[in-house]
C-alpha cells in the first residue's frame, strides 16, 4: 500500500498529460502546477490537443453587448442592478443589426448577443425581432446560411429559447452561452446572495438542460479564482463540464469590480490568477479534447495579450468586442476591462495578427461549430 502511493506521487506532469482519463488527482496536480517547466509541459500538451483534436483554426465571435440593464444582483458583477453608478443603456434595433452586419461583411461568420438579464415580454419581444432581421440581412454568397449566432441572456423558460431559436434562423450556428460560475453550491449561494430564490445552481443546470432540449449548441462555464474557491472546487467544476456533456466552454480569471458587492473579499494576485486560470484551461482541454473553449476577455484585462495565451493553452474561440464605443465603457463587469477605446476594426486588425504569432490561423466566413456537438448530434 505504501509503495502503491509511492508510485502515485512520482507521476510526473509529462506522464499526466500523456493520458486520456484524469482522476480527480490527476487534475487537481496540473491545476496547482507553478514551476515554469511543468507549465510548458502542460500547456505544449494542451496545445497538441486542441490542433490535433478540433483543428488549427481559431474562430471569431464578434460580441455585440446590446444592453446592461439587469434585473438580478450579483455580487461579483459590475453591471448588476444594485450598482447605481453606472448609466444604463440599450442599444435600439438599427444600431445592434449594423454591428452584427458589420460582423458578416469583416468575414466573422458569427455574432454573440450579450446583455444584462430580463425576462420581461419587451425584452423578449425585442430580442426575437432583432434575430429575424440579423438573419434575413446577413444571408449572402459567403453566409449562404447567415450569420452565426449566440445569446448570452442569462435564463429564459424553455419557450423563450425555443421562439429564439427559431427566429435565429439558422438552426446549425445556433449556441447559448449560460456559465453556471461555480459548481460549488455553498459558494454559489454567496455568490449571488440569495439562496433558492434569485438564482439558483440546480436551476442553472435545468436551463442548460432546457437549451440543449431547444436545439443549442450548449455553452457554459466558471469564473476562476473566486475569493474561497479550491483547487477541489475547480476539479469538480471540470467533473460538471462532463457531466453536462458541454459543447462550449468560457471561462476566466475572477477579476474584482467596483460597481459589485465582493471588494472586500478581494482577489487573487495578478501573476497566480493568471498562472491558475491557464491551467484550468489546458487541464479542461486535455479533459474534454472535442469542445470549443473560448478565451475571455478577462483574460486580456489580467495582461496584454492574456487571451493569446488562453489560445497558446487550448482555446480555439476569440470574441472581439464590437459593441459601438460610446456605450462600451458602460459595460464594466469587472474593473480594467480592454478595448474600450478601440473601434472595432482597430481591434480586427490587432487580433489577426496576434492570433497568428500563436501559429493558430483565424478562420473566416465560417460558423465554427463545436466538434463535440457534431459528434453528438450527427449534424
Ligand atoms: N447576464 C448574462 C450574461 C452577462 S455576464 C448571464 O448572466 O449569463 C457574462 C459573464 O461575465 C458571467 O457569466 C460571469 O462569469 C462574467 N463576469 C461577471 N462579473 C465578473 C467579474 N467580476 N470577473 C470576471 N468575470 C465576471
Amino acid at each position: 500500500m505504501k509503495l502503491l502511493k509511492l508510485f502515485k506521487k512520482m507521476k510526473t506532469i509529462s506522464d499526466i498529460v500523456k493520458q486520456t482519463q484524469f482522476s480527480d488527482d490527476d487534475i487537481i496536480r496540473l491545476l496547482s502546477v507553478t514551476d515554469s517547466q511543468e507549465a510548458e509541459i502542460l500547456r505544449q500538451a494542451a496545445y497538441d490537443r486542441t490542433t490535433k483534436t478540433v483543428g488549427n483554426n481559431v474562430y471569431y465571435r464578434g460580441l455585440i453587448e446590446f444592453s446592461n440593464i439587469c434585473t438580478l444582483d450579483c455580487r461579483y458583477c459590475g453591471i448588476r442592478k444594485s450598482n447605481h453608478n453606472v448609466p444604463r443603456y440599450e442599444l435600439d434595433k438599427d444600431t445592434i443589426v449594423a454591428a452584427a452586419l458589420w460582423a458578416a461583411e469583416n468575414h466573422y461568420g458569427s455574432i454573440c448577443l450579450q446583455s444584462g438579464e430580463r425576462r420581461d415580454p419587451k425584452f423578449i419581444d425585442f430580442v426575437t425581432d432583432i434575430l429575424k432581421t440579423i438573419h434575413q440581412k446577413s444571408v449572402s454568397p459567403t453566409l449562404p446560411n447567415g450569420l452565426g449566432i449566440t445569446l448570452s441572456l442569462g435564463e429564459q423558460t424553455f419557450e423563450v429559447y425555443k421562439q429564439w431559436a427559431e427566429a435565429s434562423g439558422n438552426p446549425m450556428g445556433l449556441r447559448y452561452l449560460l456559465r453556471f460560475e461555480t459548481s460549488n453550491p455553498e459558494l454559489f449561494d454567496h455568490l449571488h446572495c440569495a439562496p433558492g430564490r434569485e438564482k439558483g445552481l440546480e436551476r442553472r443546470y435545468e436551463a442548460l438542460a432546457d437549451l440543449r432540449k431547444a436545439g443549442y449548441q450548449v455553452g457554459s462555464g466558471v469564473m476562476i479564482g473566486i475569493p474561497g474557491q479550491t483547487l477541489e472546487d475547480l476539479c469538480q467544476d471540470i467533473r460538471t463540464f462532463q457531466k453536462l456533456d458541454l459543447d462550449m466552454i468560457g471561462m476566466g480569471p475572477y477579476i474584482t469590480s467596483e460597481g459589485g458587492d465582493m471588494l472586500g473579499e478581494g482577489m487573487m494576485e495578478k501573476n497566480a490568477l493568471m498562472r491558475l486560470a491557464l491551467n484550468m484551461i489546458a487541464t479542461t482541454r486535455l479533459v474534454l479534447p472535442d469542445i470549443n473553449i473560448a478565451a475571455a476577455t478577462a483574460l486580456h484585462a489580467l495582461e496584454d495579450n492574456g487571451r493569446e495565451k488562453g489560445i497558446l493553452h487550448g482555446c480555439n474561440v476569440i470574441m472581439p468586442n464590437i459593441t459601438p464605443r460610446v456605450v462600451r465603457k458602460n459595460y464594466q463587469l469587472y474593473a480594467n476591462k480592454p478595448f474600450i477605446e478601440q473601434e472595432p476594426s482597430d481591434t480586427n486588425l490587432y487580433l489577426q495578427q496576434s492570433i497568428q504569432k500563436t501559429g493558430r490561423e483565424v478562420a473566416l466566413n465560417v460558423l465554427g461549430s463545436s466538434k463535440h456537438w457534431k459528434n453528438r448530434t450527427g449534424l
